[in-house]
């Protein structure tokens, strides 16, 4: 059933529709979903978490930067536990530096591929001292030039650091623009660009939040728990199990358990 106060206008991205193909003969990739339709799905998730925050601790700029860098191939939580000693003593790219390789190992050999991230952490940390004055840059290609920072972790340094209008592609956002057709695409770039275009600026500063943590609890890897999403009734996947949306109403209250099973089932 659809959203009756919605129109199947003028899609969100401006160029074809799904199957829509360039002079070349290749894909091009595109939005399901018309402009209002992608307003009302953010007006929700905006209605339902307000103020999202990430699961990733950390004190500041440098802290975030090297916690999303540990994060990759690991969970929040396990970064979290190994990371909330850490930063006790190392909270600087100086401090992390003073720590040395060999000690930042035995904070974070929980965690996995500690051992080339310990290496980076201290890579990064000197370039950090010696290129930008100890500070973390505010700005895309700095920040993909240090040691083991990709495109996705200096995203969510711009977007949570510095309140860039980013979008920090991860698994869960890679699913869901897939999945319900939101933003498709094979690699990672792909659907940011799609996303990037789609989504009003009203909506960017909180976006990858929404639906990172949408992916995480609710639209989730192995079977989407549909009954629960607020958007159900504009979803236009094939997967989906109803069309009658979950109530709209404010939705903070993580039950760390349940942070932890979400987590070691999309990973
Ligand atoms: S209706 Fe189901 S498939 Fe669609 S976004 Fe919601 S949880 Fe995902």
């Amino acid at each position: 059933m659809k959203n009756p106060k919605l129109k199947d206008a003028r899609p969100a991205s401006k160029a074809g529709n799904g199957s829509a193909r360039t002079k070349r003969g290749t894909p091009r990739r595109r939005s399901l979903y018309s402009a209002d339709e992608v307003r009302e799905i953010f007006r929700r998730f905006s209605v339902q978490r307000p103020e999202p925050k990430g699961e990733l601790e950390h004190v500041n700029a440098f802290t975030l930067l090297v916690a999303v860098a540990l994060s990759a191939q690991a969970t929040d939580a396990g970064v979290n536990k190994a990371t909330r000693a850490l930063f006790a003593v190392a909270d600087t790219p100086e401090k992390m530096l003073a720590l040395g390789e060999e000690r930042l190992g035995d904070y974070i050999r929980t965690i996995g591929l500690w051992r080339n991230k310990a290496k980076n952490v201290i890579a990064l940390s000197e370039a950090l001292i010696r290129d930008h004055g100890g500070e973390v840059p505010d700005n895309l290609d700095f920040l993909v030039k240090l040691p083991g920072v990709g495109r996705k972790t200096a995203n969510v340094v711009l977007n949570m650091a510095f309140g860039h209008h980013t979008m920090a592609v991860d698994t869960h956002i890679l699913r869901i623009g897939n999945r319900i057709g939101l933003a498709p695409g094979k690699t990672p770039d792909q659907v940011e660009q799609i996303l990037v275009k789609i989504i009003p600026d009203e909506f960017m500063r909180h976006a990858h939040h929404w639906l990172i943590l949408h992916g995480r609890y609710v639209c989730k890897a192995r079977k989407p728990d549909c009954w629960r999403c607020v958007i159900a009734d504009i979803c236009k996947s094939p997967e989906k199990s109803t069309d009658v949306p979950a109530p709209l109403v404010p939705h903070d209250d993580i039950d760390p358990i349940e942070v932890a099973q979400a987590e070691a089932a999309s990973t």
